[in-house]
C-alpha cells in the first residue's frame, strides 16, 4: 500500500497535535475539524480499510477508543458526539488509512450532519442474508 499523509504522521515526517500514543495507535486532532475536539484515531498499521485490519490492531483501537471518547467530553464539555469510520472513496474516505474519527456533536447544527435514506427490512429476505452472513462468518479463517 503507498503511504499516506497518515503514515507520513506515524513517521513524524508530518507534524501533527498528538491526543494520544500506544504500540499500536495514535490519536491526534483533525485539521480540519467539523467541530472543536474533532480527534483522529488511527491504527500504526498500514491498512486501507476496516476489513483489512488486524485483530490486534483492531483490539487496541477498541481497546482505546471509549477512553478517548471520555477525555474529548471532558475537554469540550460537549457530552454528544459520532464515531465515524469511512471505508472507500464513495463512502467519502479520502486519506486510505483505517482511521475513526471522534467529532463532539454540541447541537442540531452543527458537527457531523448525516442523511440516512432508511428503508424497511423485508422479512423473507432478512433471513436469508442473516443466514448467508453467519455462514461466511463461520467460514472464515
Ligand atoms: P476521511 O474523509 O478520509 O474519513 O477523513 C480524513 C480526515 O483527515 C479529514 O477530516 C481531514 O481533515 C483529515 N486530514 C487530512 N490530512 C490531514 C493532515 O495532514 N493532518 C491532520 N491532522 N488531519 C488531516
Amino acid at each position: 500500500m503507498a503511504e499516506t499523509i497518515f503514515g507520513k504522521i506515524i513517521s513524524g515526517a508530518i507534524p501533527c497535535h498528538k491526543v494520544y500514543e500506544d504500540d499500536r495507535v495514535l490519536a491526534f486532532l483533525d485539521i480540519n475539524p467539523l467541530t472543536r475536539g474533532h480527534t483522529l484515531v488511527i491504527p500504526k498499521e498500514p491498512a486501507e480499510s476496516l476489513d483489512q485490519l488486524s485483530e490486534e490492531s483492531a483490539a487496541a483501537l477498541g481497546r482505546v477508543l471509549p477512553r478517548l471518547c471520555r477525555a474529548v467530553i471532558a475537554v469540550t464539555g460537549v457530552q454528544h458526539y459520532n464515531v465515524l469510520e469511512n471505508n472507500g472513496e464513495s463512502a467519502h474516505q479520502a486519506v486510505r488509512h483505517v482511521h475513526f474519527h471522534i467529532i463532539p456533536k454540541p447541537n442540531s447544527r452543527e458537527g457531523l450532519g448525516i442523511a440516512w435514506p432508511a428503508g424497511s427490512l423485508d422479512q423473507r429476505e432478512a433471513a436469508e442474508l442473516a443466514g448467508s452472513l453467519r455462514n461466511r462468518l463461520a467460514a472464515q479463517p
